[in-house]
């Protein structure tokens, strides 16, 4: 990787050496996935087939899959992957458990009760992406929050064939309907809803930019009212390390982010010349012994280290650059952490790798990237319901606060606002007029 100094870099040089590729903006891509979408909306599951058979090359006789067919796949997944789903599961469990919400109720003023409360959101799609990994480790993140949360119908998509681990996983995470169909096709089925599949109120999960396309489009679109979990981008990792931080574990983090795509971001920052050079190096070595070299080859070709002052100064290039997943290995990275103002998810020390945190640790890796981690956070049981407030009067407190209401309301020129207040006023005083 590049190896640059901060300091020496102009403004717009660290504007450069920080900026990700702009996100897909091609008309050629919203024009094909609005066509997709149209067909969904016109011809339902006919539609779905057929572009099963065009874009995955499978023909379908039945979109959902049955119980029967659920068992089966079952039955072939190993034992070992059985287990680690299992031990997975209760770590993100426990963690998604301890994300229950708690009500606020409140006199804000004598007679005056607020509420908040909060309720899951009755229907959820849940997107797997197809592709050449099976994405167990996606299941767990979006299924296990959305059982804990409470959510009824809980749909799982993902295109044709798809794998015995997926759906062992889904089942496993309590979902029972899983339909098989991917891409732009699947988010409008679940947007706009089909003969066999449910509209659903929102819809999580990764996918490529069919995928998310189509989320972004029918999230604005009058035929539905979709929500949609995050806007997406690709994976990236930004690592802080000083001079005592173990070059190989730097190394191998880095690979793991670049091994997604050759669009995935890295970046290290360090205050050390030596980790620097001894990153490179491990990174030469580690690199050829991987099955995907290729494609983190590629990406590590974009990829540079920036050399800051000290700590403190990697803690401002970190928040320039609000990454995805923030990785602190240095002496003591919990005190850095304090200085942390935009991060998706930060990993402390040296045994905390990231993929700790992708699968197991019971932290959710459904995370903002871009750079929305300054105002985005990382999916949480929260994303799975839906709060909303409540309130109620009592004559006393109505008495009390009607005049602030009406003086308001009026200043605003809404008369009838304040009439509905003035009417309620006069009814309490002609019953009661000592008030
Ligand atoms: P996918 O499921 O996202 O997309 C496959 C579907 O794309 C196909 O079913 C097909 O319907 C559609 N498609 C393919 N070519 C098309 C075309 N020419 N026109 C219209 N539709 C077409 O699976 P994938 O392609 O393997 O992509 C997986 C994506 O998920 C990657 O981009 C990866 O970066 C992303 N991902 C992100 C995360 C994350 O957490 N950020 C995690 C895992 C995967």
């Amino acid at each position: 990787m590049d190896i640059l100094t901060w300091s020496t870099l102009s403004d717009d040089e660290q504007r450069r050496v920080l900026q990700r590729s702009p996100l897909v903006a091609d008309d050629s891509l919203e024009q094909s996935v609005r066509q997709i979408i149209d067909a969904v909306a016109s011809r339902g599951d006919a539609a779905l087939m057929e572009f099963n058979l065009r874009f995955d090359g499978v023909s379908t006789e039945s979109l959902r899959l049955t119980q029967a067919e659920i068992a089966a796949a079952g039955t072939r997944v190993s034992p070992e992957l059985k287990q680690a789903i299992a031990t997975a599961t209760a770590n993100i469990e426990a963690f998604h458990g301890a994300q229950q919400f708690r009500p606020v109720d409140l006199e804000t003023q004598s007679g005056v009760r607020c509420e908040l409360r909060s309720e899951a959101i009755a229907k959820v799609g849940l997107y797997i992406p197809g592709g050449s990994a099976p994405l167990i480790s996606t299941v767990m993140m979006l299924a296990l929050p959305a059982k804990i949360a409470g959510c009824e119908r809980r749909v799982l998509v993902s295109p044709p064939p798809i794998d015995d681990a997926i759906v062992y996983a889904a089942n496993a995470c309590g979902i029972t309907e899983i339909y098989r169909v991917g891409g732009a096709q699947a988010i409008a089925a679940l947007a706009l809803g089909t003969e066999t599949i449910p509209a659903v109120d929102k819809i999580f999960g990764p996918g490529n930019r069919y995928v998310t396309e189509a989320k972004r489009l029918l999230s604005q679109d009058r035929r539905c009212t979709l929500s949609i979990d995050m806007p997406a981008g690709p994976s990236e990792v930004l690592v802080i390390a000083d001079g005592d931080a173990d070059c190989e574990f730097i190394a191998a983090d880095l690979l793991s982010q670049a091994e997604h795509g050759p669009d995935s971001q890295v970046i290290l920052v360090t205050d050390s010349s030596a980790i620097a050079d001894g990153v490179n190096g491990a990174l030469t070595r580690q690199l050829a012994q991987l099955s995907r070299r290729e494609v983190a080859a590629q990406a590590l070709a974009s990829s540079r280290t920036l050399l800051v002052q000290d700590m403190r100064q990697a803690a401002q290039v970190s928040n320039l650059y609000g990454p995805e997943h923030l990785i602190i290995q240095t002496r003591a990275p919990r005190e850095l952490l304090t200085d942390i103002r935009a991060a998706g998810s930060v990993f402390l020390g040296g045994y905390t790798p990231e993929s700790v945190g992708d699968y197991a640790s019971g932290t959710n890796h459904v995370l903002p990237t871009y750079g929305y981690s300054r105002a985005v956070s990382s999916l949480s049981l929260a994303d799975f319901s839906r709060r909303f407030t409540v309130q109620e009067l009592t004559a006393t407190g109505l008495n009390a606060i009607g005049q602030t209401v009406m003086t308001l309301a009026l200043s605003e020129g809404l008369d009838a606002h304040a009439n509905a207040v003035k009417l309620r006023l006069a009814s309490l005083a002609a019953v009661n007029p000592a008030q």
